[in-house]
């Protein structure tokens, strides 16, 4: 037996699989070779199995640090729809907590939105990213999935030819390939997918000028709504994650690193720009994270080349301003699964080769919707003067447009939750 075939996991234990899964594997085939162990990943994995592909997920990190990476937690009603159908949402049905309302603060005052009961795609469900990549990986590995963790993919090689490949590393230094049918890059805007692309390939980029200091708080959330603050001082947010946990954002300086504000100074300017003194103090607590998020679109297209195609993040990047990221992932990966499906259990490429204008279809609404609250929630870069004045009244104009007329605030609710 190779050292590929020993290694393959194939235990229906958990545990057993989870150890076996750690094992990092340098070499091997399978029909589709999945890059990287993110909701995007994890998702097509999963349905994969379920259909009875061929399949196996790389991923660079170890298991650990997969699971505990907190980013999202905005879940649409399709990415609920999309779990469920596919038996991936026990956990979001246990803990997961519907959501509902905006809230919008400015020097003017402040208005409620109960979006929920708008659009017609319903409420949010508030699940942290984590504790979903969680459910994934064990419903994956429980069903005999294989996985190597510590496993980084370096290249896509052969993506024109019928036959193409990954080459790896793993983190104890062994090199060697990867061989499948397809290959999906689903390793994020830094991976390999997106290095390896042929010279052509269109990338529309936009950096919006605005960074946003993100933050995990333990503390329980200070409002019953998403919470998105306009002040003269820039932009802050509050977006709870569970009733102990609470992620912030601040708008800060371009350039400015992560860590440079003291905990102290990050709860006064929250509650200067929450307006905390008119409308209640916030609940403080532990600062368990802070990462800088620079607000940038970044979409590629096409999103196939040959047998590669891009998923999640590494097809299209999205400020995290409309929480749409994420379910995009999910979305991506329903479809790709379903038309990998159609044509290696049914021989049927239809599904494939429509998939880069499917997906694009819903970036780009997804990346309109993120524009315009990008231009509502911030002040133009720049020294104050004609242009960012003439800015800032337009904002207040589409902010008291969102807090009176029912039209506008059909369509935002269709925009924030629908993908
Ligand atoms: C602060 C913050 C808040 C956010 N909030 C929301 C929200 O509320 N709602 C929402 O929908 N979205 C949100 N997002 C966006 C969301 O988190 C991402 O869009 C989502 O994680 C994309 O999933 P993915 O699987 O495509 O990529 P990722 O989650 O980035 O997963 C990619 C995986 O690939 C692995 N990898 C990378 N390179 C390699 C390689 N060379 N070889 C092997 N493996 C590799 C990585 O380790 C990782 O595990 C937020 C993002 C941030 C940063």
């Amino acid at each position: 037996m190779s050292e590929s075939q020993r290694s393959q996991l194939v235990a229906h234990d958990r545990d057993a699989a989870a150890t076996a899964a750690d094992a990092a594997t340098a070499d091997g085939t399978a029909d589709v070779v999945i890059l990287g162990a993110g909701p995007a990943g994890l998702v097509l994995g999963n349905l994969l199995q379920a259909g009875g592909i061929d399949c196996v997920v790389l991923e660079r990190a170890d298991r650990a640090h997969v699971q505990s990476r907190a980013r999202a937690g905005y879940l649409a009603a399709n990415t609920v729809r999309i779990l469920e159908e596919n038996g991936l949402a026990a956990g979001l049905r246990r803990n997961g907590q519907p959501h509902a309302v905006c809230e919008f603060r400015t020097e003017d005052g402040r208005f409620r939105l109960d979006y929920g009961s708008l659009g017609p795609c319903g409420p949010h469900t508030v699940y942290p990213q984590q504790e979903l990549v969680t459910d994934l990986l064990t419903h994956y590995l429980d069903a005999g999935g294989r996985l190597s963790f510590e496993t980084e993919a370096l290249a896509v090689l052969d993506a024109d030819g019928a036959r193409p490949s990954v080459a790896v590393r793993t983190a104890d230094g062994r090199q060697g390939h990867w061989q499948g049918r397809y290959v999906a890059g689903c390793d994020g805007r830094h991976g390999a997918a997106r290095r390896s692309l042929p010279a052509g390939v269109v990338r529309h980029r936009r950096d919006h000028g605005v960074s946003w200091l993100g933050l995990l708080a333990e503390a329980p959330p200070s409002l019953d709504a998403v919470g998105y603050a306009v002040h003269r001082r820039g932009f802050a947010g509050h977006m709870a994650r569970t009733p102990e946990v609470t992620r912030y954002y601040v708008q800060v300086e371009r350039g400015e690193p992560a860590g440079a504000w003291s905990e102290q100074r990050i709860w006064d300017e929250l509650a200067l720009r929450m307006h905390a003194a008119d409308y209640g103090p916030l609940r403080g607590g532990r600062i368990v994270q802070q990462s800088v998020v620079d607000l940038e679109s970044d979409v590629l297209e096409p999103l196939r080349h040959g047998s590669l195609f891009l998923v999640g993040d590494a097809a299209s990047l999205i400020s995290p301003s409309a929480a749409k990221g994420a379910n995009l992932a999910v979305l991506e990966a329903e479809i790709l699964a379903r038309a990998l499906v159609d044509d290696l259990a049914h021989g049927d490429p239809a599904g494939l080769d429509r998939y880069s204008a499917r997906c694009l279809d819903h970036i780009w609404r997804a990346q309109e919707f993120s524009h315009w609250m990008i231009q509502l929630l911030h002040s133009p870069p720049g020294p104050v003067g004609g242009e960012t004045l003439f800015h800032d009244a337009l904002r207040r104009s589409r902010l008291e447009l969102l807090r009176t007329s029912r039209t506008h605030q059909q369509w935002f609710a269709e925009g924030y939750v629908g993908v």
